[in-house]
């Protein structure tokens, strides 16, 4: 796909705007009123974009969305604590104006030098962010001659700046370093020929959402194992009994299992879902708690994380395997009693990786785990995007990335 794209180094941006979307909505913890970035990760992964620009003499004007606001300016959700972070890490004076469209803005950004950087107020103050406005899709394209995208975070959502915005920019849009770094490294795994054995792990909880990826996979996967909130219809949908364990009530989920469960008569031999698992009698950490067999949890009881012969089995399976892909916890890790799953599946991940695997993983909580374990820079590819991910293992051309193309 990657042929298809234009990227930042088909364009010389001297004496250009180049008007950069970037997803900055990075974890923070705010106390009195002061913002501590818990993760950086997004914004240093934008840097190399930013940076190329500045070297060829352009005017970078940077939007972005942070948290959800819904539409309502509020201090809370003001980027403007990221300009001392960011004039750091780029070594020049990053300005800040606090809207992102209308007369004065484009006043500030006219007043840019070649090589200035102007930083814009969250695009998420206007309602119209999110509903693929024109009208606000024009009023931000004055702010640019060049569109580029570097949001890989929202790149699967049809939000304006995302999907309507490219539009204005005529065969002058492309896509950010990050962009292309995320797209290559997907594109590698989505091919199919990466070294065998092909492992894909997932968990997590938004069971919908991960349950299409199965059948894009399923051809050219060895071992899909399958963990915390996801395995458990698909233990139900066997028979199990799965007491108070969470379960998506979805018709649309039992539909696609049925489906998968017809189509592949050998399924099982390739998804591997854990066979004990570690029950609680209440969802918190102190909770009294069991080691069953996944198939037989009783009422009032629920499964939390996956027990020590799940842990061992899969982590066997990992350590064998040449090309891994995981997106989602295998159990409530956020609860240090039931986060012992996780945390042996992200040290096995990043072991197999120093013996030579390809490994890649997204979602927040997948690499929140690698980052409890000091294990996180072990992994060859760290994705920026947890659902842009998986809607792309969906075999989805994402919008942000048509937009571009078209
Ligand atoms: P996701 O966004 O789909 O990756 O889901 C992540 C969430 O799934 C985390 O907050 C986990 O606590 C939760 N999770 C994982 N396993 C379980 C489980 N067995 N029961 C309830 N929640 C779970």
């Amino acid at each position: 796909m990657m042929k298809e794209i234009k990227t930042v180094d088909d364009f010389n941006f001297k004496n250009q705007t180049a008007l950069i979307r970037v997803d900055f909505n990075v974890p923070v913890i705010i106390s009195n009123q002061s913002y501590k970035i818990v993760d950086h990760t997004r914004i240093l992964k934008s840097i190399p974009t930013i940076q190329k620009i500045l070297s060829e003499k352009g005017k970078i004007v940077i939007i972005s969305h942070f948290g959800r606001p819904k539409g309502i300016p509020s201090k809370t959700y003001s980027l403007k604590f990221l300009t001392d972070y960011l004039s750091q890490q780029l070594k020049i004076t990053v300005h800040f104006f606090e809207d992102c469209i209308g007369e004065t803005v484009i006043e500030k950004v006219n007043e840019l030098k070649n090589g200035e950087i102007i930083l814009l107020e969250n695009l998420r103050f206007y309602k119209e962010e999110e509903t693929e406005d024109e009208n606000f899709a024009f009023e931000l394209s004055k702010l640019g001659n060049i569109y580029v995208n570097d949001a890989f975070g929202v790149v699967h959502r049809c939000h304006t700046s995302i999907t309507i915005l490219p539009k204005f920019f005529g065969k002058k849009k492309c896509i950010g370093f990050l962009m292309k770094k995320e797209i290559q490294y997907l594109d590698q795994f989505l091919c199919g020929k990466g070294k065998r054995p092909i492992t894909v792990i997932l968990g997590g909880a938004k069971i919908d959402s991960k349950i299409g990826i199965i059948e894009n996979i399923i051809d050219f996967s060895d071992y899909i194992l399958i963990g915390g909130g996801m395995s458990y219809p698909f233990i139900k949908i066997k028979g199990g009994i799965i007491g108070d364990s969470i379960i998506e009530k979805n018709k649309r989920i039992e539909k696609t299992l049925k489906k998968i469960f017809h189509k592949y008569q050998n399924i099982m031999n390739i998804i591997h879902l854990p066979k004990d698992v570690i029950i609680a009698d209440s969802f918190k950490n102190e909770a009294n708690t069991k080691i069953v067999s996944i198939d037989s949890i009783p009422n009032g009881w629920m499964g939390l994380d996956i027990g020590p012969y799940s842990i061992k089995n899969f982590c066997r399976i990992i350590k064998k395997s040449k090309t891994i892909l995981w997106n989602g916890p295998v159990g409530v890790f956020e609860f240090p009693n039931f986060s012992l799953g996780t945390k042996s599946i992200a040290k096995a991940i990043a072991n197999a990786t120093e013996k030579g695997a390809f490994s890649i993983i997204g979602g927040g909580d997948s690499i929140a785990s690698l980052k409890m374990e000091n294990c996180e820079k072990k992994i060859s590819y760290l994705s920026t995007g947890g659902g842009a991910m998986l809607d792309s293992l969906k075999n989805k051309i994402l919008p942000g990335i048509k937009a571009i193309m078209e």
